[in-house]
């Protein structure tokens, strides 16, 4: 698996696809994730979908560069843009956000204090998501997802697979520069 042959997959995924309602949204946020992985970082891409169905934010995770920063997963990139561009929002009922691989826990606390209602993500993370661990957050935490949903998004197995290769591109490289760290 080379970065030139997921470009090459992705180019000839179509966003148009009437079986799978998210596959346009996805698509996006798997062309952030090539953006990502391109340059070295986690092979992960999100984007923020308003309550009109417009996409407002579009963000890539930015860990290891152009500097090292531990908080820059994707889903934190979007949501740190949206909260600075949209400062007047005070509420998130309505917003979607569309993450390429599946939250991991800071991400998924930062989903849940941010009250956005809708988060779906399109390829499961066996090693590190938080998704499908949510019984054992805080109760504090349990408290919030009530009022939220988070989901796999209703994609097309390809661009789903994709989710998941481009994320595992750079990922024994990245452990192992975190490891030494
Ligand atoms: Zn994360």
């Amino acid at each position: 698996m080379t970065l030139q042959n997921l470009e090459h997959r992705l180019a000839h995924i179509f966003a148009q696809d009437t079986h799978h309602k998210d596959q346009e949204f996805g698509l996006m946020a798997c062309e952030e994730a090539l953006a990502a992985a391109r340059i070295g970082n986690y092979g992960v891409g999100a984007i923020l979908v308003s309550p009109t169905g417009q996409v407002i934010e579009r963000g890539q995770n930015q860990a290891f560069y152009p500097i090292f920063r531990s908080d820059l997963h994707a889903e934190m990139v979007v949501m740190n843009s949206f909260e600075q561009n949209f400062p007047k929002v005070d509420s998130m009922r309505g917003y979607t956000l569309i993450c390429s691989l599946e939250p991991c826990p800071m991400c998924v606390f930062r989903l849940l204090i941010s009250g956005v209602q809708t988060v779906k993500f399109l390829a499961r993370d066996e090693l590190g998501g938080m998704v499908a661990h949510m019984r054992h957050l805080p109760t504090a935490g349990k408290h919030l997802a009530e009022r939220q949903e988070f989901v796999l998004a209703d994609v097309s197995e390809e661009l789903r697979q994709f989710a998941l290769d481009i994320f595992l591109l750079n990922l024994e490289h990245l452990r192992q520069k975190l490891w030494s760290r």
